[in-house]
This record gives structure tokens, C-alpha cells and sequence, in this order.
């Protein structure tokens, strides 16, 4: 039985990257940037008035006070888009807008709201303006040929922000992984059917479908097979004809009919992780082909997204060239008693949240791997270490954020 870490030491390392590929940035949401972009700009790339008022020399304003305000003359006008092509001395100010540039020799913006328009070309203020007041100056945010987002990012809608403001319209990113779903089990009935006797309806394709999507990967293929040699090797032979990595669930247990192990030898397949010292999802199976990558997900849907995200989600991150490949992990104070599995880590389903200030996780009532309901309510995995038989009230856990 392996070590969660030496499985997956193994799995990032069978794991090829796809090749990048340039699409277009409005394409691009969502994928993994493959190259690191740099700003062609400083940015701001002026001295930039944070509000509608009124530019000015700081100096010109000292002593101001309600009651010896001092008088501007206004000298003109810049908006948003336009530039002011005169200079600034004291005692003259210039309107100016939200966005727009300072013009040469202010050095301070007064905002509208404080300031009294006298109408015959004169304003008049009631305060002293200090010097950089509502100016954000040129390269604040960036500089010129700056590392603006690196490699292995993720393109979030923020991120797509900044590439758009440096100009890379055509980006560097990973395609989206092909994956081929194969749910097996002579049990499976489709949702839109009632089972019978000892059948249930196929439920781990469709949280796979989704967990594969959260993953920024795609679904090119998706069948349920049932518990048949030769089906099984069939079925799997078409998957990976048509995908980058196969994910099957079930059949991978000590079961009479468990032929998801004996069907990839049969395909020629490596395999290469066979179980795993985890609860769930002991039996989890890693297995490779040429540059395909296949995953054999214990079959009971907890054990699915357990394995899923611990092994999966990291291995689809790694084909992306991501930066991050695990989920993200917190330390909590485990809120009730809660059993572990020794010699196994144990992940419990369970529900982080703050109180008080203080990160507190909360273990939810499961009745163990095949319950779908009580994970339902899952927003983390509580990491209970291998050599505990029981995490205590108030000890601090590691907590694996899910997505
Ligand atoms: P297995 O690993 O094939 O022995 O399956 C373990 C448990 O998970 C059994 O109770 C199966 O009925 C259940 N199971 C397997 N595949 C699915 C599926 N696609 N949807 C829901 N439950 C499943
Ligand atoms: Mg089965």
C-alpha cells in the first residue's frame, strides 16, 4: 500500500504537459497561461486624477481656511481621454475629470464636492490641499516591462483584465485536457430511469462531469459499461483512442467483478499505483499507456471525489502546466471528536467556516463512503493523519479546501 505522497509522486511524474497552444485572449477564460506576460506599459501611464475636481499647485492653497478661502482662476478643461496642453502656475487650477491627466505643473486634485465655483471664471477653496491629494502617479500599478501575470497561472476574469490592459490579445495557454468518462457496473441504470431490483442510477458521472470541469478540463467521451471482460477492454480501448486521460469508476476492489485491473493489462497499460494508505478510496489504480493517463476510481461516490481531487484534480492541474497542481490546504480547530482510520490518512467530509475569528472545521454526518447526501453539504476535506485513531475536539487539522 503506498503513501498518499509517493502516489502521487508518481502520478505528476507519469503525467505528460500537453503542448501550449495561442488562442485568442477572449478564448481564453479559464485556461492555464503558459507563458509569462509582461506590461508594455507603464500604468498608470500618466499621472492619473482619481475624481472630478479641480487640478492645481498645492502650494497656491496654504492658509486656506473658511474664513480666508483662496481663489483659482480656472484655466481650461481636461476630460477623461484628453490632455491639457498649457501648464499650470499658482493661482490657477484645471478642471478635470475622473481618469483624465494631470496637466504639467499641478500637483494636487481637489474634488468638486468641496470646492465653491464662483461662475466668473474663479473657485474658491474653504481648505488647504495637500501635495499628491486624489492623484494616482504614472507606474503606481505597474511598470513597464514588468512580470505582469506568470506561467502556470490560471486566466480568471482578473487575470484577463491585466492581459487585456498590456495588449496581449493573442495569449500562450494550455488546451483544455481531453477526458473520457467510463462509469462501470452492472447496477447502473440511466437518471431518467427507475431501477430495479438491485440496481441504482448512475450518479458518479455526472459529479465526475463536473469535477473534470472545475478541473478546466473537457468531457470528449461518456459511457457506463457494464461488468464484462471484454466490454470492459473495449470500452476502455475506445476511451483512449479518443482522450488525453480516462477516468473509470468502480470495478477496481477485491469484487469477482472487479476488471478494471485486469482489462488495462490486457490493453498493455503499466500499472502503476494498484492502493493506496487512504480513507476513502484505498483501491484507487493509476495506470499508463504510451503518453495516456488512466484512473481507476474506487466506485462509491465519496471515494470518487476523494480520489478525484487528491490524485486527478492534480494530474489534470500538472497536463495544464499550472503553477499549483494540489488544492489548496488550511489549518482549522476541528470542531467535535472524529474518527481516523490507522494505518490510513483519513478524509473526512466536512464544512469550514470562521467564527469568532477562529477558522473552525466541522466534520458532517456521513455514514461512510457511499453516501452522496451527507457529502453534499461538503465544502472541505478534514485531513486526519494516519497514526491517529481519533481527532479531538479543539485539535488544530489540516483541512483540504474543495473547489
Ligand atoms: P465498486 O467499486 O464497483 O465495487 O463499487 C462500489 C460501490 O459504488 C457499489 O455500491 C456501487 O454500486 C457504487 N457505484 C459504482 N459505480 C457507481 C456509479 N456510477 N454511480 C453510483 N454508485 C456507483
Ligand atoms: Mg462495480
Amino acid at each position: 500500500m503506498l503513501r498518499i505522497e509517493d502516489a502521487l509522486a508518481i502520478i505528476i511524474d507519469r503525467t505528460p504537459i500537453l503542448p501550449a497552444w495561442e488562442i485568442a485572449l477572449s478564448s481564453a477564460g479559464n485556461c492555464i497561461l503558459r507563458e509569462d506576460a509582461l506590461s508594455d506599459l507603464d500604468l498608470p501611464p500618466f499621472d492619473r486624477a482619481r475624481m472630478d475636481g479641480y487640478a492645481m499647485q498645492a502650494v497656491a492653497t496654504r492658509g486656506a481656511s473658511p474664513e480666508h478661502p483662496v481663489r483659482l482662476r480656472e484655466i481650461g478643461e481636461v476630460a477623461a481621454g484628453s490632455d491639457f496642453s498649457g501648464r499650470v502656475k499658482p493661482g490657477e487650477a484645471v478642471r478635470i475629470m475622473t481618469g483624465a491627466p494631470v496637466p504639467a505643473g499641478a500637483d494636487a486634485v481637489e474634488k468638486i464636492e468641496v470646492i465653491e465655483v464662483l461662475g466668473d471664471g474663479w473657485i474658491e477653496l474653504k481648505e488647504e490641499v495637500a501635495q499628491s491629494k486624489n492623484i494616482t502617479p504614472r507606474g503606481l500599478e505597474a511598470r513597464s516591462g514588468d512580470l505582469a501575470v506568470e506561467a502556470g497561472e490560471r486566466i480568471t476574469p482578473a487575470v484577463a483584465a491585466v492581459l487585456a490592459t498590456f495588449g496581449h490579445a493573442r495569449v500562450k495557454v494550455s488546451p483544455r485536457p481531453r477526458v473520457a468518462l467510463l462509469s462501470t457496473g452492472s447496477e447502473l441504470v440511466a437518471v431518467d430511469q427507475r431501477p430495479g431490483a438491485g440496481q441504482i442510477r448512475n450518479s458518479n458521472s455526472s459529479a465526475l462531469a463536473g469535477y473534470v470541469g472545475q478541473a478546466g478540463a473537457e468531457i470528449v467521451h461518456s459511457a457506463v459499461v457494464e461488468d464484462d471482460f471484454a466490454k470492459t477492454v473495449g470500452a476502455i480501448g475506445s476511451a483512449l483512442e479518443v482522450a488525453d486521460v480516462v477516468l473509470l469508476s468502480g470495478g477496481v476492489s477485491m469484487g469477482d467483478y472487479d476488471l478494471v485491473k485486469p482489462a488495462l493489462r490486457e490493453l498493455g497499460a503499466e500499472v502503476l499505483i494498484e492502493k493506496v494508505a487512504m480513507h476513502p478510496g484505498k483501491p484507487t489504480v493509476f495506470a499508463t499507456l504510451g503518453e495516456k493517463v488512466i484512473f481507476g476510481l474506487p466506485g462509491n461516490p465519496v471515494s470518487v471525489a476523494v480520489s478525484f481531487y487528491l490524485f486527478a484534480w492534480p494530474a489534470l492541474m500538472k497536463m495544464q502546466g499550472a503553477g499549483q497542481l494540489e488544492l489548496p490546504r488550511v489549518r482549522a480547530y476541528c470542531t467535535q471528536r472524529v474518527k481516523g482510520a490507522p494505518p490510513r490518512r483519513s478524509h473526512q467530509p466536512a464544512s469550514l467556516h470562521i467564527r469568532d475569528g477562529r477558522a473552525e472545521v466541522e466534520p458532517l454526518k456521513w455514514s461512510g463512503s457511499g453516501d452522496l447526501v451527507g457529502f453534499m453539504r461538503a465544502d472541505a476535506l478534514l485531513v486526519i493523519p494516519e497514526e491517529q485513531p481519533f481527532v479531538e475536539a479543539g485539535e488544530l487539522v489540516d483541512v483540504i479546501l474543495l473547489p
